[in-house]
């Protein structure tokens, strides 16, 4: 997707010229900088034209390979070759089922727009203000902190400091990362994948996954359908036509695709059972009782059903049906967060509900089902917050920086 564009700065020279300084006898001088200006932003857009245009050249690589391979087999292998008209029948109506499935998730992936956080996560225009105004960053960190107060959100930064991205201006809900490439912060973020040009997140995991398992599936039955005639060209048992190296390369492409989706369906596999991201794979999530890469696993059912849903007839579908919001996740260790345990989920102060009615205590009501004994939760007291008042430094209150 291309990135939004952002607004040019000043250009320096545009302010010393505006400040009172002698100008050039003759005239043009208002040309100057707003003519650079210009022209800057030009090249901007034009520089974010190309790169819109580059981000889509290996969705048509794909699509090439693709339209090559519908060629290849049905009109060269199945009409051309096969002689049997079972085998060939057999073998069209399986080969378009597949392909079906494949260009509908491909699609789906690609054109499904990656969610965002609700604008309960942003940032209030007082506390921007507010924000922008305060250098201390203690003082940022107790802002965040009231800001957050009643948000679903129980992870933190290496540093346990409130999760914040200071490009979108927002608390980031749990397993919310700001994607570089998109320039936003994306629900449930997956990775940014350059194959379908989009963000792999909350909106198009299920999506995604069904993409690989059905191109995998699609390369597995052109392989193992083309293998008989593989050996043919071999063995010289293949008129010598064109369709000969039509199957030969077919048959190669087909096999090399196969290994390569084949462990990456796996990997996907393995981080569904376990609930968990590509990102979190690679840096565990970090609770307020410190790292857990378990953090969101429920168990291998309640893992699958997150990403697939209740209802089954949907599951081999690219039809939406993953379970949740996107902007909160149930965890069980709900209970080693002291502040959280106690608050929206209505057990101590149910009237805390009232005021975020867009969060109902759905994530906790899972979660407390597997409360855990706390010993060694962040508790922060009056004490502490008064601390950080004063401008006391604190490690636990830098913010994340994080792309
Ligand atoms: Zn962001
Ligand atoms: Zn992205």
């Amino acid at each position: 997707m291309a990135a939004p564009a952002k607004p040019s700065a000043p250009a320096p020279a545009s302010t010393s010229a505006s400040s009172g300084a002698p100008r050039p006898s003759g005239g043009g001088s208002s040309a100057g900088p707003p003519g650079r200006a210009r022209s800057r932003s030009r090249a901007g857009l034009v520089r974010r034209r190309c790169q819109w245009l580059l981000s889509w050249v290996p969705v048509l690589f794909i699509a090439s390979i693709l339209a090559w391979s519908y060629y290849a087999y049905v009109a060269q292998l199945c009409i051309l070759t096969m002689n049997n008209i079972g085998e060939k029948v057999m073998c069209l109506i399986t080969y378009h089922l597949f392909f079906m499935m494949f260009l509908w998730s491909y699609w789906k992936t690609i054109f499904t727009l990656p969610m965002n956080p609700s604008k309960e996560f942003h940032l209030t225009y007082a506390h921007k203000e507010f924000l922008e105004k305060e250098p201390r960053s203690e003082i940022h960190q107790e802002i965040l902190r009231r800001a957050a107060k009643d948000l679903p959100i129980y992870t933190r930064t290496m540093s346990g400091a409130i999760r914040y991205c200071d490009r979108c201006q927002l608390v980031k809900p749990d397993r919310c990362h700001h994607c570089s490439v998109c320039d936003k912060c994306i629900l449930k973020m997956d990775h940014h994948c350059p194959w379908v040009n989009n963000c792999v997140g909350f909106s198009n995991y299920k999506f995604f996954l069904l993409f690989l398992a059905y191109s995998l599936l699609y390369c597995l039955f052109i392989a193992a359908s083309d293998l008989h005639y593989f050996i043919k060209f071999w063995t010289n048992g293949l008129p010598d036509t064109q369709a000969k190296f039509h199957i030969m390369f077919l048959f190669f492409a087909a096999a090399m695709f196969s290994v390569s989706l084949s462990s990456l369906f796996g990997y996907h596999c393995w981080l569904v059972s376990k609930n968990k991201s590509t990102l979190e794979a690679f840096r565990a999530p970090i609770f307020r009782h410190g790292m857990d890469k378990n953090g969101f696993s429920l168990g291998f059912t309640k893992n699958l059903l997150q990403v697939f849903g209740d209802e089954k007839k949907l599951w081999l579908l690219p039809i939406f049906s993953s379970q949740g919001d996107g902007c909160s996740f149930p965890t069980c260790l709900v209970n080693q967060d002291l502040e959280r345990a106690v608050s929206p989920a209505g057990r101590s102060n149910p009237n805390k509900n009232e005021n975020n009615p867009h969060f109902p205590s759905k994530p906790l009501r899972d979660s407390q089902s597997h409360l855990l004994t706390d010993t060694q939760s962040w508790t922060e007291t009056s004490a502490s917050i008064e601390k950080n008042k004063l401008g006391t430094s604190n490690p636990a209150l830098t913010m994340e920086n994080e792309t």
